[in-house]
């Protein structure tokens, strides 16, 4: 498939990882959280890098590029819905794809790897929340 083929991209959040080569899909929308767009155009500093803040004179992957806004749950279209999952970043939403098997939710970096889901039974927890960037509160309740 041909990047222009792409008609929308829905970014779960907007760190430097995730947002790489966005301009190469030229038909694209482009549907990302506002908590997310607000850190990213304003982050505190402790993230300029995380989300490529001009002040460190850095041109951010999505320099110029306009986002569809979504603030709550939302069918971005049938089938495919965005929710809140705060905690790994401010704005951080999780994507729920209905099909045939059932749904599918694309958690972003709310659930890194397969590990975050083990338990830890020495110290009661039903599992790891992701580390880096993390409101412990929030990334547990986006586990769960
Ligand atoms: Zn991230």
């Amino acid at each position: 498939m041909h990047p222009d083929e792409i008609d929308i991209i829905i970014f779960t959040h907007l760190h430097w990882d995730h947002v790489q080569n966005m301009k190469e899909f030229k038909s694209a929308r482009y549907i990302a959280p506002k908590g997310e767009i607000e850190m990213a155009y304003n982050p505190l500093p402790l993230y300029y890098r995380t989300y490529e803040c001009g002040i460190l004179d850095i041109e951010p992957a999505y320099a110029g590029c306009v986002f569809e806004v979504i603030e709550d749950e939302t069918e971005i279209v049938p089938g495919i819905t965005m929710f809140h999952t705060p905690g790994h970043s401010v704005g951080h939403m999780a994507v729920t794809v209905e099909t045939s098997m059932g749904d599918i939710v694309i958690a972003g970096d709310a659930i890194f790897q397969e590990r975050n889901m083990e338990p830890n039974p020495a110290e009661m927890w039903r599992y790891w929340v992701p580390a880096r960037f993390v409101n412990s509160y929030e990334g547990w309740k986006s586990v769960d």
